[in-house]
C-alpha cells in the first residue's frame, strides 16, 4: 500500500510540476529573475501562505521544526541537501521518514549546495550537483522528488537549460526573512509578520530548518497568524490561509485529468480530500 501511495504521489507531483509555478508577472529585488508570485496567484482569493524549509535535514533542529508544524497542522515543502540527507548520521533516515509520514513534500536542493550559476563551476559539475542531490535524497527517502530549488535562488541560462532537459520547474519564494544569514529570531519574526500583515495573493515563505532562529521564530509566527486571523474574523476581513504542500500539488493537476480522476475515483468527500489522503 505504501508503495502504491508513493507511486501515486510521485505521479501527481510529476504532473503538477509540468503545469506549474511559472505563471506570474513582476520582479522583486531578491527574486533573481524567477517569476513572482512564486507559486502562482491565490486560489481562494484570500491571502495565502506556503511554508518551505531549505538546507536540511538537521538531526538537532529539523525534529523541532516538525513538532511545531504538527502542532499547527501545517504541511510544508522541505528542500533537502543531498549531503545532509546522506550524511551517514544515524538519526537522519528516521527524520526523513517522519517528514514524509507527517504529510510534507520532500524536494531537491542539490547535493552540496553549490551555486549552479557560478562561472568557475563547470557545466558538468553543476549538472552533477543537481543530479547527485536528487539521487541521494531519493535513495534515503524512498520516494521520487520533482520539485527543485536552486541554492541562493540563482538563475542563469545554464540552469534554465539543465532544468528544461530534466523537465523540472524551479520553485522559488516570495518572502525571505534572511535568518540563514543573521540567525536572529526577532528579526525573522518582525520581517515575516510585517509582510503577512499587508500580504495579498499567494506568497511562498522561505525558512531554514537547520537554523536555531527558525526554531524560535516559527512558533511565534504561527501564534501571530492565529491571533491575526481571530482579529480578522471579528472584523469580517479575509483570513491568512495556509496552503498545504499536497494541496499545492493537487491543484496543479490539469483540469481534464482532474475530471477523469473525479469519474474514476468514487468519492464522498470530494476529489480534493481524496487526493490529500493519498499523498503521504
Ligand atoms: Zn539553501
Amino acid at each position: 500500500m505504501k508503495r502504491v501511495r508513493r507511486f501515486v504521489q510521485a505521479a501527481l507531483v510529476s504532473i503538477a510540476t509540468i503545469t506549474t509555478i511559472t505563471s506570474g508577472g513582476g520582479d522583486r529585488a531578491h527574486a533573481k529573475g524567477w517569476p513572482t508570485p512564486a507559486a502562482g496567484p491565490s486560489a481562494s482569493g484570500d491571502p495565502e501562505l506556503v511554508f518551505t524549509f531549505d538546507d536540511g535535514p538537521s538531526p538537532s533542529t529539523t525534529p523541532k521544526v516538525l513538532d511545531i508544524l504538527a502542532k499547527h497542522h501545517i504541511k510544508a515543502v522541505f528542500f533537502l541537501v543531498g549531503e545532509m540527507a546522506g550524511s551517514g548520521n544515524q538519526k537522519v533516515p528516521a527524520i526523513i521518514a517522519r517528514i514524509l509520514a507527517d504529510g510534507h513534500v520532500i524536494a531537491n536542493h542539490t547535493m552540496t549546495h553549490k551555486d549552479l550559476c557560478r562561472k568557475k563551476t563547470s557545466d558538468e559539475a553543476a549538472a552533477k550537483d543537481l543530479d547527485d542531490g536528487k539521487a541521494t535524497i531519493e535513495r534515503v527517502a524512498g520516494v521520487h522528488t520533482f520539485w527543485f530549488r536552486a541554492p541562493y535562488g540563482v538563475r542563469c541560462d545554464r540552469l534554465d537549460g539543465m532544468l528544461a532537459e530534466r523537465h523540472i520547474t524551479h520553485f522559488h519564494w516570495d518572502l525571505d526573512p534572511q535568518e540563514w544569514k543573521h540567525n536572529d529570531a526577532k528579526k525573522a519574526f518582525d520581517y515575516v509578520t510585517k509582510n503577512l500583515a499587508k500580504m495579498t495573493g499567494r506568497n511562498v515563505l522561505l525558512m531554514h530548518d537547520i537554523k536555531k532562529a527558525t526554531v524560535i521564530a516559527l512558533p511565534q509566527i504561527l501564534d501571530w497568524i492565529d491571533a491575526e486571523n481571530a482579529r480578522r474574523e471579528a472584523a469580517h476581513k479575509r483570513p491568512i490561509r495556509i496552503v498545504s504542500a499536497p494541496e499545492l500539488a493537487a491543484e496543479r493537476i490539469p483540469a481534464d485529468l482532474r475530471a477523469w480522476a473525479a469519474d474514476a475515483i468514487p468519492t464522498r468527500g470530494g476529489l480534493g480530500a481524496r487526493l490529500a489522503s493519498i499523498l503521504p
